[in-house]
This record gives C-alpha cells, sequence and structure tokens, in this order.
C-alpha cells in the first residue's frame, strides 16, 4: 500500500514536470575574478610616443656678408672718418637713407644747422646745397646732416639707435 503512494506520487512529480530537487552547486568564480583583477593590473602597452623633430638652427646658411650695412650704425662730427661701421671700426656712415621721406642723407662738412631750420625749408631747397646754405652756420668739427625732412648736427661718434626720431637706416656700401 505505502509503496503504491509512493508509486503515485512520483507519477504525479513526473506528468506536472516538477524535477526532484537536486543538490545545488556552486560555482566559486574566484578564479575568473583573480584574473579580470589580473587583467586590469596588467596596463597596455604605451603608444609609442614619435619623438618631435627638434628644430636646429640652421648653420649652414651663411649670414649675409653681401649686404655691407653699418653695424651698429652712426653718425659723427668731422673727427670721425666715414665709410662702414663694423663692431670694430666706428665710423660716420656715408651712405645713410631716411625712411620717412625716401631721400639719401647728405652732410656738410664743419657746419652747423640754425636752430630755426624746419622740416618745411628742408622740404623747399633740399638736396641744392647754395640753398641749403642759408641756414648753415661753420662751426668747427660739426658735420651736419639732412634728408628733405629732419636734420642733425653731430659733434661726436653718435650711434643712430640713440635717437629713435631719425627713420635714416644705412643703405649698404
Ligand atoms: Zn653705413
Ligand atoms: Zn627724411
Amino acid at each position: 500500500m505505502v509503496d503504491d503512494i509512493d508509486d503515485l506520487l512520483d507519477e504525479v512529480e513526473k506528468s506536472l514536470g516538477k524535477p526532484k530537487e537536486k543538490p545545488k552547486t556552486y560555482i566559486t568564480s574566484t578564479k575568473t575574478d583573480d584574473l579580470s583583477d589580473l587583467l586590469e593590473d596588467f596596463e597596455p602597452p604605451p603608444e609609442p610616443v614619435v619623438a618631435e623633430k627638434i628644430v636646429t638652427p640652421d648653420t649652414s646658411t651663411p649670414s649675409s656678408t653681401s649686404d655691407k650695412k653699418c653695424y651698429p650704425l652712426y653718425l659723427g662730427g668731422t673727427s670721425v672718418p666715414v665709410g662702414m661701421s663694423t663692431g670694430v671700426t666706428v665710423r660716420a656712415c656715408n651712405e645713410l637713407r631716411c625712411l620717412e621721406c625716401d631721400c639719401a642723407v647728405i652732410t656738410f662738412e664743419g657746419f652747423h644747422w640754425s636752430d630755426n631750420t624746419d622740416y618745411l625749408f628742408l622740404r623747399n631747397n633740399y638736396p641744392v646745397a647754395s640753398r641749403l646754405r642759408a641756414r648753415l652756420n661753420p662751426h668747427r668739427g660739426t658735420r651736419a646732416y639732412s634728408c628733405q625732412c629732419k636734420q642733425r648736427s653731430v659733434n661726436t661718434a653718435t650711434q643712430l639707435a640713440a635717437d629713435p626720431e631719425l627713420k635714416w637706416v644705412c643703405g649698404k656700401h
């Protein structure tokens, strides 16, 4: 009788499709965790770094020695010989040009400009020496410089850089 009931119960369970309870197996995943940790710890190889091209000053190009210009640029009195200045030799540049009026700078040895020599006078009389003489006074040791817009009376060697008002440059020798 008891066996029959057991059999009956088995039959019922089968018909209901209810599987007999089985011991569950828990798969510990410590191994995979360790692996993922290991992968995280393992840093990817760094990207290949392309070294920036180091730009070195081009020393193959020779400095422009063909353009012979005064450096530093000097004005000077009559005691200062005219010519081209170098770092060693001081010369009063005799190839001056004015960037402002685009005229050559002319000189008068042993003369000094009158104080009233203004832009208008130079504009009207440059470069005629006989007319400019009206404002030129003899003065020993002084060299009078003039373009069409500005004038200077110079006694000693003077670097032109010290006179920013003058836009005179060396026009090559
Ligand atoms: Zn010069
Ligand atoms: Zn000028």
